[in-house]
């Protein structure tokens, strides 16, 4: 089974430990110790075929900036999440993914834009065309989740599946073989 190396990027209380803890296990955690950064690893299927997802869900503890440079380089796809409740949070994906761009020195990166905490609509402070048009502007997928009501928390999982196997995979088969991008995968 191919394995696929996910990272849950975004500013702290935006939900990534507890879309990652719902995808994983199925229970929603009211409480996550904002400061554990772990591993976690589940299987599913996406387009018939059966997949190994190693989440890793990043609580920004990192004390040096090459660390955090690190785990990007290892990750292979991207889920930037921002909570709708948050415009702060909204602004602080753009440097998730500059973030990105640049220690993969590519634009052709998977991301999947998550605006999660759909379930506030009272607090919501980010409409969801503005998520939208951002995604637009990116050329990513862009859900909406809820990691209390599980909207969405298994599609943004498999959809970056998909597209690190629309992004990565098709470039394996290029020319005669080996080139400095095989690594990636
Ligand atoms: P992290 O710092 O990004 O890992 O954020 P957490 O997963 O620890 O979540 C921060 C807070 O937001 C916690 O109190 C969660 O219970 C709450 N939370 C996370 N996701 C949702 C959601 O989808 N809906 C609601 N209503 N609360 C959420
Ligand atoms: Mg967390």
């Amino acid at each position: 089974m191919r394995e696929y190396k996910v990272v849950v990027l975004g500013s702290g209380g935006v939900g990534k430990s507890a879309l990652t803890v719902e995808f994983v296990s199925g229970n929603y955690v009211e409480k996550y110790d904002p400061t554990i950064e772990d591993f976690y690893r589940k299987a599913i299927e996406v387009e018939n075929t059966m997949a190994i997802l190693e989440i890793l869900d990043t609580a920004g503890t990192e004390q040096f900036a090459s660390m955090r440079d690190l785990y990007i380089r290892n990750g292979q796809g991207f889920l930037v999440v921002y909570s709708v409740t948050s415009k702060q949070s909204f602004g602080d994906v753009c440097v998730s993914r500059d973030q990105i761009l640049r220690v993969k020195g590519s634009d052709q990166v998977p991301i999947v834009l998550v605006g999660n905490k759909a379930d506030l609509e009272k607090e919501r402070q980010v409409p969801s065309s503005e998520g939208m048009i951002l995604a637009e502007r990116w050329n990513v997928p862009f859900y909406e989740t809820s990691a209390k009501s599980t909207q969405n928390v298994n599609e943004v999982f498999a959809e970056c599946v998909v597209e690190i196997m629309r992004v990565l995979v098709p470039r394996r088969g290029k020319g005669s073989g080996c080139c400095h991008k095989c690594n990636i995968l």
